[in-house]
């Protein structure tokens, strides 16, 4: 029988209850002031400065100083590396045995050579425990290192989290030294917690709560903080209490520990390394004492990292992957952006992650795993699929500021139609700390309450944290089955995906993108690393053509395959979900520029390896065309002067001056600042440097500009987000819209006309930043062209460009990766004018029957088209974390393009490719015959890649995609002495039962809207 309370009095029994376990107040008598017992000082302390981040071998051999508890290190990014040596007294035997560590930074304690525990104040990880329970034969004498970070756990921003990083930040120690930890006030400690933590989340409407009040307040009743024999009548009471069981009906929670570490953010890529050991060591000392544990770890390039860096602790990792308990979880090579990168990259994170996790650990992920991702594809559901994976999970869309987004647990259908199960942690987090709270919010949110009656809560601090603690497993193991709290149990996602994917007979569709409604100025930021990115792909797109076709002509070329694997993986690397975003602090933006060097670089020297096998040598210039169209274009030969040229579908030709049907002419009208261009197609009028007139005049005489409009009219705006600065670009921005139209350097001539006809022209952006652009139309050129370079000095600035169209349309259409899909250009609802910044790839349309107009570009992925307004984004200038983003000169192209038909007829998409992906130059003899490996048909099937096969032993993977949304069948045409073909998944694993079909015409392909295929073809 319990004590009667005193009075009916609620807030007194409950607020009694945390004092006798709070850290703040009356600890002088609480059960909380009795977690340690004795202390002893360490023998020693002292320690060593490295500016750079040097492996434990180096460092243990330097000049150690000694060290007075209290004194400051650093700066900023600096390692202070501290040997400590102690001596645990005799008298401690039986005694649990903490070294008791609070410093700034990230600690990672290394013994006997070997890192062995993380140490972060912020992830509640100070103690590194020398001795569960002392005995004679354990070592009493212990020498350690402890390697600690000059950073915090979200690195060193000045002031404020997202600020650019203070490079003067200096660090100390509060308290290094032995303690007797006393396990059972912990667990009586986690028991009062849990119990008072149930009092307030399930309020006053639930009798549960007054239970559980009633029993903390016993608890105290029994409990005598100095008298230890009294502590089981206080824990008996607990155990009746959390062991009365709940009904079967009750919602199962699947708990994970997870440790979200981005692999750079607001520190560099380097320290990430050091984060992973850190957390990952912290982990498996955990799975160590806790044989159920279970760990989900994304991101093959972080267990690569870990694998090179800490080799110990990746066997140890391998051993506990194989129990089932260390679980490599997304399949990717990095939590990579989900709307930036482009279908051939998304595929490759797959490629590279999942060829990883097999090769180490002999396993594919079933799951794609990106909950920190700003927005994702609608062609990812099909990618997922052609990589072996049918679950996905993310929490990110419960970031969106303007709609909630419905469900939980649904269907996400893609592009092509592809399903793949999705959940969203109903917790809206990755971070949870087994808290009752948590518990009770993944019940609360879920938003298919009756349809799905499991749902997953990931435990652990992130970003070096050190992911999950002791504390949190036993809270959790506290609750496994504790009536009027959901069901917990410690899982998988291969389990959570397959009690979900049974019971699905109730689960709603969601058909298309899922738009984040946040961080849509990421589009934008980093123009820099966005135009490499583009760049580099194409360049790997192009080296892996030419060096697939070398392959197959010449006997002595080595596929560089290595090589490639590396470019690749810089490339994926990236990719990641704070870089290519540009969310990311200056050093990354750095690291990621000098990594895009080395691809440039490199992947030259393989392209021109490439081309050179291809071709016989010989002293004329030719061309050669990756793309699997032929193409007549203006290139530059050498320093020579522009030339028509014609290029086969993927394949070689020397240059022969070919004469436009009709020539390009440029004649200034009236007034001197007009200008009139004419090509086949289009001519164009200039007033000033405004647009005044697009007229298309290949099938018939169409206006593409708008009455009383101009396009190519720049405009500026202020660009002051709520809070996340590189990240967001708010609707408001929209009401400070400002032209700019001062002229500094008037239109001139620049090209008069014959193959090219251009013009050129200065405008001030205001006192710092100008913009000078060169007009551009080619003879035989749907569009006109616009090489634009900026002088960008600007502050919460944001430049685009606009063409107001004479197109009147309810929807505009944006490529994506492997296709296409359209958004309302009305802000109807809610959910039309949430998408007033969108992505888009390499080109986007309005379009009405039988006429319309693309906007391209050859670096740029925001866009706006509303009414009849298409908007290109071009920089940004946010000031955190990277204090001088895009600040410098930019430079970029994009290109308007009016045209009868649908998009599709006028060959918009081959027009975009053609635009990114130059004919490169080659050198060859006078006579070679122009050579094509392939072509195909109809132009609705695109062949994005030729590469060799993964597995080594010659043969090629191509990979073709419907591109106009429709059911085809296609032709696959190869002048390569092609035996065999065979379809394939996207990781390149043949299916047996389906052969390609090999007519006389060539490969007999079918498709429909969307489709990618992948064919392995032998030789
Ligand atoms: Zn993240």
């Amino acid at each position: 029988m319990y004590h009667l309370p005193v009075l009916k009095n609620r807030r007194t029994l409950l607020e009694r209850a945390e004092k006798f376990i709070s850290d703040i107040y009356f600890t002088d008598c609480n059960l909380r002031g009795r977690l340690y017992g004795e202390s002893h000082p360490l023998e020693t302390i002292s320690f060593f400065l490295s500016q750079t981040r040097i492996p434990f071998a180096e460092a243990s051999k330097q000049n150690f100083a000694p060290y007075k508890i209290g004194d400051t290190f650093g700066p900023t990014w600096w390692t202070c590396w501290f040997k400590v040596s102690l001596t645990i007294p005799e008298s401690w035997r039986g005694k649990e045995v903490h070294l008791l560590w609070e410093s700034d930074g990230e600690g990672m304690v290394w013994r006997n050579g070997q890192p062995v525990q993380g140490l972060t104040k912020e992830g509640e990880k100070t103690s590194y425990i020398l001795s569960d329970c002392l005995n004679d034969e354990e070592p009493h004498s212990v020498t350690l290192y402890v390697e600690v970070a000059c950073n915090g756990l979200f690195g060193a921003g000045q002031g404020s989290m997202i600020a650019a990083p203070d490079p003067k930040r200096m660090f100390s120690v509060q308290k290094a030294e032995l303690v007797i930890f006393n396990r059972d006030v912990q667990k009586l400690l986690t028991e009062f917690e849990m119990l008072v933590d149930i009092v307030q989340e399930l309020g006053e409407g639930e009798q549960r709560g007054y239970q559980a009040l009633f029993t903390a307040n016993e608890m105290v009743n029994l409990c005598d903080p100095f008298d230890p024999s009294s502590f089981s009548k206080a824990h008996s009471l607990a155990h009746k209490f959390f062991n009365q069981r709940n009904g079967d009906s009750q919602h199962t929670v699947h708990a994970m520990g997870h440790c979200h570490i981005d692999s750079a953010w607001l520190w560099p890529y380097e320290e990430t390394i050091r984060k992973c050991g850190r957390s990952w060591v912290t982990v498996v000392s955990l799975m160590e004492k806790n044989p159920k544990f279970v760990f989900t770890c994304s991101q093959a390039q972080q267990f690569e990292w870990v694998k090179s860096w800490y080799p110990g602790l990746f066997s140890k990792i391998q051993d506990y992957v194989n129990k089932g308990q260390f679980i490599p979880v997304g399949g990717t090579w990095v939590e990579m952006d989900g709307n930036l990168p482009s279908g051939e990259s998304m595929v490759r994170q797959f490629l590279e992650g999942q060829r990883f996790f097999n090769q180490e650990f002999g396993i594919y992920c079933k799951e794609f795993w990106l909950p920190d991702t700003f927005g994702y594809s609608a062609q990812l559901p099909q990618i997922m699929q052609g990589c072996g994976i049918s679950n996905f999970l993310t929490q990110k869309l419960s970031w969106n500021l303007v709609n909630t987004f419905p469900h939980n647990t649904f269907f996400w259908e893609g592009l092509d139609g592809s399903k793949v199960l999705t959940h969203f942690p109903p917790g809206n987090s990755y971070e949870m700390k087994g808290k009752i709270e948590d518990l009770v919010k993944t019940v609360k949110n879920n938003k298919d309450k009756g349809r799905a009656n499991h749902s997953a809560a990931l435990f652990g601090f992130g970003d070096g944290g050190g992911g999950p603690t002791q504390l949190m497993l036993d809270r959790l193991g506290l609750v496994r089955d504790t009536d009027g709290l959901p069901k917990v149990q410690m899982s998988s996602p291969s389990n959570l995906f397959s009690q979900l994917q049974a019971d699905s007979g109730l689960l709603c569709t969601w058909t298309g993108e899922l738009f984040l409604e946040l961080h849509n100025g990421t589009y934008t930021t980093q123009a820099q690393i966005k135009r490499e990115n583009r760049q580099c792909e194409t360049l790997l797109h192009d080296v892996e053509a030419a060096s697939s076709l070398a392959l197959c002509r010449s006997n002595t070329f080595l596929y560089p395959a290595e090589k490639l694997q590396r470019l690749w993986r810089l490339l994926l690397l990236n990719q990641f979900h704070d870089v290519i975003p540009g969310s990311c602090i200056g050093m990354v933006v750095e690291d990621a520029l000098d990594y895009y060097k080395d691809i440039r670089n490199d992947g030259g020297v393989l392209l021109r390896e490439a081309l050179e096998a291809l071709e016989p040598k010989g002293s004329s210039p030719g061309v050669f065309n990756s793309l699997p169209w032929e193409r007549c274009e203006v290139v530059q030969i050498a320093d020579g002067p522009d030339t028509l040229v014609r290029a086969p579908s993927v394949g070689v030709a020397p240059v022969k001056e070919t004469q436009p049907a009709t020539p390009v002419s440029v004649t200034p009208q009236v007034f001197a600042t007009d200008i009139s261009t004419v090509n086949l197609d289009h001519n164009f009028t200039l007033e000033s440097h405004l647009l005044a007139h697009l007229i298309t005049t290949a099938d018939a005489f169409r206006e593409a500009i708008s009455d009383g409009s101009s396009g190519n009219q720049f405009v500026i705006f202020d660009d002051v987000p709520l809070y996340w600065d590189a990240w967001d670009v708010m609707d408001y921005h929209l009401q400070t819209r400002k032209p700019i139209v001062e002229v500094v350097q008037p239109v001139q001539v620049a090209f008069p006309g014959g193959v090219r006809g251009s013009v050129s022209f200065t405008l001030r952006i205001s006192d710092k930043s100008t913009v000078t652009q060169e007009i551009i139309m080619d003879a035989m050129c749907p569009y006109v062209k616009f090489n634009t370079k900026v002088k960008w000095a600007e502050s919460h600035k944001f430049l685009k460009v606009e063409f107001p169209v004479r197109v009147r349309s309810p929807n505009a259409t944006y490529e994506i990766q492997f296709g296409h899909l359209q958004r309302p250009t009305h802000w109807n609802t809610s959910w039309d004018w949430a998408r007033f910044e969108v992505w888009g790839h390499k080109w986007a349309d309005l379009s009405e029957h039988n006429f319309g107009v693309a906007l391209l570009n050859d670096s740029k992925y925001g866009y706006s088209i509303h009414k009849n307004a298409m908007t290109l984004s071009l920089l940004r200038a946010p000031k955190a974390p990277d204090a001088t983003a895009d600040m410098g000169n930019h430079q970029f192209t994009y290109a308007i393009m009016p045209h009868s038909g649908s998009f599709q007829d006028a060959s918009v998409i081959q027009c975009a490719y053609s635009l990114n992906y130059p004919l490169r130059p080659i050198q060859c003899r006078p006579d070679s015959a122009p050579w094509s490996a392939f072509s195909l048909s109809p132009s609705a099937v695109v062949l994005e890649t030729i590469k060799r096969a993964e597995d080594g032993n010659g043969n090629l993977v191509v990979r073709l995609y419907e591109s106009h949304g429709s059911s085809v069948t296609a032709t696959l045409r190869s002048d390569l002495p092609v035996k065999e073909g065979w379809h394939c998944d996207l990781l390149e694993r043949r299916d047996p039962t389906r052969p390609a079909r090999i007519t006389s015409e060539g490969i007999s392909l079918n498709f429909e809207p969307f489709q990618i295929v992948t064919l392995l073809l032998c030789f």
